[in-house]
């Protein structure tokens, strides 16, 4: 998870809170000594946190004051929705990003300073487009770099997308031109074009970058900046909207900087929203970027939104078993079949805590799992964990598990059935481990729960499209 360290901070702080029986005005100063520390450990600007400090105090100073006794056990929750609602702030700028549209020829422009991972991005962005089903393409406008075209050409051919480039054209403007003019011709609805970055931020970049908007009229141009400057993102991306304004903002890099949260604070400080994060050199590491969803996540409350967009991909890859899974989700029953699918399909979308960091309360079950193992090893588990699944019969594996279940009087479980022992023995595993994957379905079957149903997330996620 990005900013897994200022995650675990903000955390043990809220934590904290809960745990302590009093609250009061020296509870809530501790608090924030906590939070404020993290952020800026995280390189947050000092006026951005203090900003967030005094907001906190001032909502929660009503609910604080207040000597009304039966007042008193919201306190904790009055603090913890203040902070997280300041938090959102501080990455909110506020504005909404442009979104591609169906049957439209969008065109895309990135800029950036060399080395930022523009290029990679690029690709990214292609992949990211046409798994939501848009035919995308890049127009390598890079003359500067040596190679350039040849990467451009590598990766897209690596991630199926067409592009444009030439070994021998040098006015970048001309293949920007010839290239969305034929793409255009060719009805592509996400056009990319990447242009050339330079070292320092110089007169013959912004000019360049000029020429080609004027060229290609993008419907978005996107800065790409490296997540490894903090703060100093702030002034870089001034410098680039005095020369050449642009509507979104992608942070890449964030999963190897600690100093990430201060270059998407600082961003939002700039009013520009950013759209995606890069979070890894593979094709598939870019994660949808949007204020709330991201807290939420980083205080390890999940990210319900991003997961079903996860999963609309996956469905997306599998038709026939779309309808299916979206009715059991919406009905919010699940089998531990549909759960052995799922864990399936996440163990082949990548690292595991990325996934798990959006689904409530498996962040922390995902530690279970891998202790303080890695991801890979974690991966193992899972996939032993799954194998047990395999010694079941199919009635069990269409069933909502209870059947693997005795309930004793209190309505909680009572000692080991048969069934357990039964597939435990036939999978060569322990009968811990078959309790795990019971669990583990239940704790997914739980989620479907609370996002199924007429009045649940999922409809509420439709609803926010
Ligand atoms: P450009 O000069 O801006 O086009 O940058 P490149 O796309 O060539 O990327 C520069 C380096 O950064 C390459 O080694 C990329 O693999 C790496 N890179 C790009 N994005 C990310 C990211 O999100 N995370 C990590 N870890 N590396 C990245």
């Amino acid at each position: 998870m990005v900013l897994a360290d200022l995650g675990r901070k903000l955390n043990s702080a809220l934590s904290n809170l809960n745990k302590s029986p009093v609250v009061d005005e020296k509870v809530l100063d501790e608090l924030l000594k906590e939070i404020t520390k993290a952020l800026l450990e995280s390189d947050v600007n000092v006026k951005l946190v203090q900003t967030l400090k005094k907001q906190v105090k001032a909502k929660v100073k009503p609910a604080l004051e207040s000597t009304d006794k039966s007042k008193e056990g919201q306190r904790k929750s009055i603090i913890q929705k203040a902070i997280f609602d300041e938090l959102v702030q501080l990455v909110d700028p506020g504005v909404e990003p442009y979104k591609p549209k169906k049957g439209h020829p969008n065109v895309i422009m990135a800029v950036g300073l060399q080395g930022n991972g523009k290029t990679t991005t690029c690709t990214k962005l292609a992949v990211h487009y046409q798994k939501r089903g848009f035919k995308c393409c890049i127009v390598c406008a890079d003359t500067f770099r040596a190679g350039a075209f040849d990467q451009t050409r590598q990766s897209a051919t690596k991630a199926k997308v067409h592009f444009y480039g030439s070994y021998t054209e040098t006015d970048p403007v001309a293949i920007a031109s010839e290239g969305v003019a034929k793409f255009k011709k060719e009805r592509f609805e996400v056009i990319i074009v990447d242009t050339s970055g330079r070292h320092r931020q110089e007169s013959e970049l912004f000019e360049e970058m000029k020429q080609i908007q004027a060229a290609v009229k993008p419907d978005m141009t996107v800065l790409v900046l490296d997540a490894s400057i903090g703060q100093a993102a702030e002034a870089q991306s001034r410098a680039f909207k005095e020369s050449a304004d642009f509507g979104a903002i992608i942070v890449t890099k964030m999963d190897g900087h600690a100093k990430g949260g201060g270059a998407i604070s600082a961003v939002a400080a700039t009013k520009t929203p950013i759209i995606f994060l890069g979070v890894g050199e593979h094709l598939n590491d870019l994660d949808r970027f949007s204020p709330e969803p991201f807290i939420s996540q980083l205080l390890g409350m999940g990210d319900l939104r991003g997961l079903m967009e996860h999963m609309s991909d996956l469905a997306r890859q599998n038709p026939d078993r779309q309808k299916e899974m979206t009715k059991a989700f919406e009905e919010g029953k699940l089998s531990i079949r549909d759960w052995r699918e799922q864990m399936q399909n996440i163990m082949s979308m990548g690292p595991l805590s990325k996934i798990t960091s959006k689904i409530p309360g498996m962040a922390g079950l995902m530690e279970g799992l891998a202790g303080e193992g890695t991801d890979e090893e974690a991966s193992r588990r899972l996939k032993r964990l799954i194998c047990i699944t395999d010694s079941m019969t199919p009635a069990e594996l269409d069933s909502d598990g209870m059947l693997f279940l005795r309930i004793g009087k209190d309505n909680k479980p009572t000692g080991v059935t048969k069934r357990v022992l039964r597939v435990a023995k036939g999978s060569g595993a322990s009968v811990r481990e078959v309790e795990e994957v019971l669990m583990q379905h239940r704790m997914m079957a739980n989620v479907a729960k609370q996002m199924g149903g007429k009045n649940g997330m999922l409809q509420a996620l439709k609803g926010m499209g």
